[in-house]
């Protein structure tokens, strides 16, 4: 086991197990929705989002694409707001982002800390949790010595315990030290991909953090465009509801509450050049701040799939318009 100093969520109850359609089957659509809105927010998880998962945290970077499109979209600023919410810690997650964080709404520790739009902000709970989630790791660390492949990640608000790396025939072992851990009241568990995490025992997550943006920034759901991958970003995917333009990245068939697949991180980098390009149209807002008639005449009906749409497209973005 070894220890970092330098991510956690709750039980979701999914209802929605069909197949998504693909975000390029619904571009007019998604084309429709974006361009009536003078100013819109893309928000995004990082790892296994923008970033490939990788064997170890400290190893994740941005899909190579990835800088070139952040920083496209960034420049589009303030039409067009980045924001970044993870499990990471803030500081880790600023310090993987590239010159897209200049302008950019960090959210870190799965929606406890913030930055950015005069959001500037830690939940009262990352204070008080402390003592508590210190001596998890007095009780935790022994008993996690003898496994090889195991780090338990310190990120301050919270604890990750990483296992992606470890032999899957210890899962059980592993298991069962976690079902022994009598938690404090202060500390809630939550189950990731290959992690375990431990988070102030608080009603408040990605989802919570994402709606206090918005409020700070005026923008309704449906100026909200949101990706994400894992059992944390749900909470954004239900909060936001139906009227966002929500992206799972990942398989198309995991129940998820987004409306979109995107396949991967490189495909969501694809998503969102799509996103960048239609902003670049000319066309798209006139001096006054309406939208012309071109883009605002087709309602929006990428929610309902149809089955007769293309199949992914996955070459560059010329041709997105429909
Ligand atoms: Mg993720």
């Amino acid at each position: 086991m070894s220890m970092m100093t330098s991510n956690k969520h709750n039980a979701v109850t999914l209802h929605e197990s069909t197949v998504r359609p693909h975000w390029a089957e619904r571009l007019s659509a998604l084309r429709a929705r974006i361009t009536r809105h003078s100013r819109i927010l893309i928000a995004s998880d990082f790892d296994g989002t923008l970033s490939p998962l990788v064997e170890h945290p400290g190893d994740a970077v941005l899909t190579p694409e990835a800088p070139a499109v952040l920083a496209r979209l960034a420049a589009m600023h303030p039409r067009v707001r980045l924001a970044f919410l993870s499990g990471r810690s803030l500081a880790d997650l600023a310090s993987r982002l590239g010159p897209a964080v200049d302008h950019a709404i960090l959210v870190g520790n799965h929606g406890l800390e913030l930055r950015g739009a005069h959001l500037d902000w830690i939940h009262r709970s990352a204070f008080t949790v402390r003592p508590h989630l210190e001596g998890l790791i007095e009780r935790l660390a022994p008993g996690l010595e003898d496994f090889a492949g195991v780090e338990l990640e310190d990120k301050g608000a919270s604890l990750t315990l990483h296992y992606r790396r470890m032999d899957t025939l210890d899962f059980p072992k592993l298991r069962a030290i976690i079902n022994a851990l009598a938690l404090p009241d202060q500390v809630r568990m939550h189950e990731g991909k290959k992690v375990f995490e431990f988070r102030p025992q608080v009603e408040w997550n990605k989802g919570f953090a994402l709606r206090r943006i918005l409020r700070r920034i005026n923008l309704s759901d449906d100026a909200v465009v949101f990706l994400g991958d894992d059992a944390t970003d749900e909470d954004v995917f239900r909060k936001l509801g139906t009227t966002a333009i929500t992206v799972h990245v990942g398989s198309a068939t995991v129940p998820s509450h987004a409306r979109l697949n995107a396949h991967d991180p490189a495909d969501a980098v694809l998503f969102l050049d799509a996103l960048a390009s239609f902003f670049d149209n000319p066309t798209f807002m006139d001096s006054r701040g309406t939208t012309p008639t071109a883009s605002s005449g087709s309602p929006p009906c990428w929610k309902s799939p149809s089955k007769a749409a293309p199949t992914a497209n996955t070459t560059s973005n010329p041709g997105y318009q429909g």
